[in-house]
């Protein structure tokens, strides 16, 4: 199969509408991260979704609907808090688990009585979902455990030839996954931190709680049993108080491969003379460039050595989140 990257255009909208209504997947553009797509009702469609990226089957997936759908099709209820919510943050970055049943094929949930629902707000996406006219349960379009994708150049670089159609949307603003939002409770809880962030929910719902399982426990999000977001090649994590150490690791490296720092700007300036991409300076602005570099890396360098940023609060925690994962420090969440 011939795989197309095609921007958004009359025909291209066309093609996506058929090959979703056909049960093909597709690949689209979010203001996240790139999706992979496939239509929710369709039991095979769905599968479909789980064995291109070698995703185990009790990581569910996340609905994606049009900013016109109405969604109540698709729950059984809504509490008055997830209502404001939607209407503060959507369409945009925020994914809301809603109890559900039966409504679309049970793989997308895997079996749970749950479903989760995003509203993206790329125009890109907003068009292609527009043109499926029905919900697209679609994970993120990276193979399983390797980075997630934000240009249609990473998606093909995973799935060239096994999907028709990549519709690109330019590179994703965003840059990490949406957060995710358990709306079944009392109240809103984070599954999974993102660029809505805890604060801002509080802020509308009043309280935000914050998911973390206990060890031995089996997780309210299936997929924070999974090791994610990891670079093809060796790699090391430091805090920037150890920067030292991180030399001499990059050194010992030098005389066999070739090292390489990821690390915020103030970082990157102490490292003059050696390898480095860097993330930036602001909390959006790490977010956006982290994958892109954690895939320049992989590509780039045989050790990649990763300086914790030194920024707390607001979008790091998501930041933080995907970078320790990324460098296996932190295990026991997210699956790609
Ligand atoms: P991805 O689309 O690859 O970014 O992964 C989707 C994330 O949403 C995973 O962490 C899933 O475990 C989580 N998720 C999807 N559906 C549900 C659900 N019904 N309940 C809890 N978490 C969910
Ligand atoms: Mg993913």
């Amino acid at each position: 199969m011939e795989t197309h990257i095609l921007g958004v255009s009359e025909e291209s909208l066309r093609l996506a509408k058929e090959y979703i209504a056909h049960g093909e997947v597709v690949a689209f553009h979010t203001e996240t991260v790139y999706g992979l797509g496939a239509n929710a009702f369709d039991d095979d469609a769905v599968l479909r979704v789980f064995s291109l990226k070698g995703r185990p089957a009790d990581n569910p997936l996340i609905v994606h609907v049009h900013r016109e759908y109405d969604i109540s099709r698709l729950t059984d209820g809504e509490p008055s808090y997830a209502a404001a919510l939607r209407r503060a943050f959507l369409p945009g970055p925020l994914t809301m688990v809603y109890p559900s049943e039966g409504k679309v094929s049970k793989y997308v949930s895997c079996g749970m009585n749950t479903l989760a629902i995003r509203v993206p707000s790329s125009p890109t996406a907003q068009a292609f979902l527009k043109a499926a006219d029905l919900p697209v349960a679609a994970p993120s379009a990276n193979l399983s455990k390797h980075v997630s994708p934000v240009t249609a150049q990473h998606v093909f670089d995973d799935f060239n030839g096994k999907i028709p159609l990549i519709l690109d949307g330019g590179r994703c603003g965003g840059g990490i996954e949406s957060t995710v939002l358990d709306c079944t409770g009392a109240i809103p809880q984070i599954l999974r931190e993102g660029l809505v962030t805890r604060e801002m929910i509080a802020k509308i719902a009043g309280e935000c709680g914050v998911y973390r399982p206990r060890s031995g426990e089996r997780p309210k999000s299936p997929g924070m049993a999974y090791k994610h977001y990891a670079p093809r090649c060796k790699t090391a994590y430091f805090s920037a108080e150890c920067l030292e150490k991180a030399i001499t690791y990059y050194k010992n490296e030098v005389n066999t491969g070739t090292p390489c720092f990821l690390c915020e700007s103030a970082v990157c300036a102490l490292l003059k003379g050696y390898n480095t991409l860097d993330l930036g300076s602001s909390p959006e602005e790490m977010a956006r460039r982290l994958y892109a570099l954690l895939r320049k890396g992989e590509q780039q360098a045989s050790l990649l050595i990763g300086i914790e940023p030194q920024q707390r609060g607001g979008v790091m925690a998501g930041v933080l989140n995907r970078m320790r994962r990324a460098f296996g420090v932190e295990h026991g969440t997210e699956e790609g």
